[in-house]
């Protein structure tokens, strides 16, 4: 699904992807940890191009993002996107904010995205909420609707940039369940989280980066059990 080979980036002077070289196959559940600054947000965010690559490979479900050409939107409706902050659109309702892309970028018809809409929120535990505004939901209720309104393009990868981060720690639970639950559906998944116990129950896979280089990749048992590296070890030390 996604293909990383010899991937570099720099801002400036700053090489903030130093030669990643990354698989994620279909349906895996991929954690992305590491200390801040590390390049984190960066590698995720070139996942859907909102960062540009410098030199190198990628190749995202067949679309080679190292080429200018790219069709961004065939791109941006194939991987969704969920950030620290929720982004919801204020001005409009819950139910509005997950229908808009779909009928203004999918052309899905009003009613038809209503109820696609409806089951998302079903799932993710907010039905009674469809006319709230967001100012009027929690934190985590306001996470819950943003994965529903990434999942409303119907992507087939979605990313998540630390989404449990800015929550207060009573909703981070709510908003980890929900993420489980789309693990369990097969969805291809590459999270970017400090939240290790999340990582060892649902990651297929962990890498731990530092310093724009993956430093290790491995299953989380043992990731967690025999960490290779002094950064590692510092790292998961300082979690705990
Ligand atoms: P992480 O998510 O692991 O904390 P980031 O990918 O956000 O790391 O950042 C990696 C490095 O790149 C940091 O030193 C950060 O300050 C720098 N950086 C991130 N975005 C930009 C940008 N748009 N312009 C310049 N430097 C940036
Ligand atoms: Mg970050």
């Amino acid at each position: 699904m996604i293909k990383f080979q010899g991937v570099h980036k720099w801002f400036k002077a700053l090489h903030v992807l130093n030669g990643i070289d990354l698989h994620v196959q279909k349906g895996e559940v991929l954690v992305v940890c590491g200390p801040s600054g590390s390049g984190k947000s960066t590698l995720i965010r070139t996942i859907n191009r909102l960062e540009p690559i410098d030199q190198g490979t990628l190749i995202v479900d067949g679309m080679d993002l190292s080429h200018k050409k790219t069709d961004l939107n065939k791109l941006r409706a194939e991987v969704g996107f969920v950030f620290q902050q929720f982004n919801l659109y204020p001005h409009l309702s819950v139910i509005r904010n997950i229908t808009l892309a779909p009928t203004k970028i999918r052309k899905t018809p009003t009613k038809e995205a209503e109820e696609q809409a409806m089951a998302l929120l079903e799932r993710v535990g907010l039905a009674i909420k469809r006319d709230a505004y967001p100012t009027e939901l929690s934190g985590g209720q306001q996470q819950r609707v943003a994965i529903a309104r990434a999942l409303a393009m119907k992507p087939k990868i979605m990313l998540f940039d630390e989404p449990t981060s800015a929550l207060d720690p009573e909703m981070i639970g709510e908003v980890l369940a929900v993420m489980q639950g789309l693990a369990g559906t097969g969805m291809t998944m590459v999270v970017v989280t400090h939240e290790m116990g999340f990582a060892r129950e649902v990651a297929d896979r962990i890498v731990f980066m530092d310093h724009g280089q993956i430093l290790e990749e491995a299953k989380p048992e043992e990731f967690f059990k025999n960490p290779q590296h002094d950064r590692a070890k510092q790292f998961l030390k300082q979690l705990l």
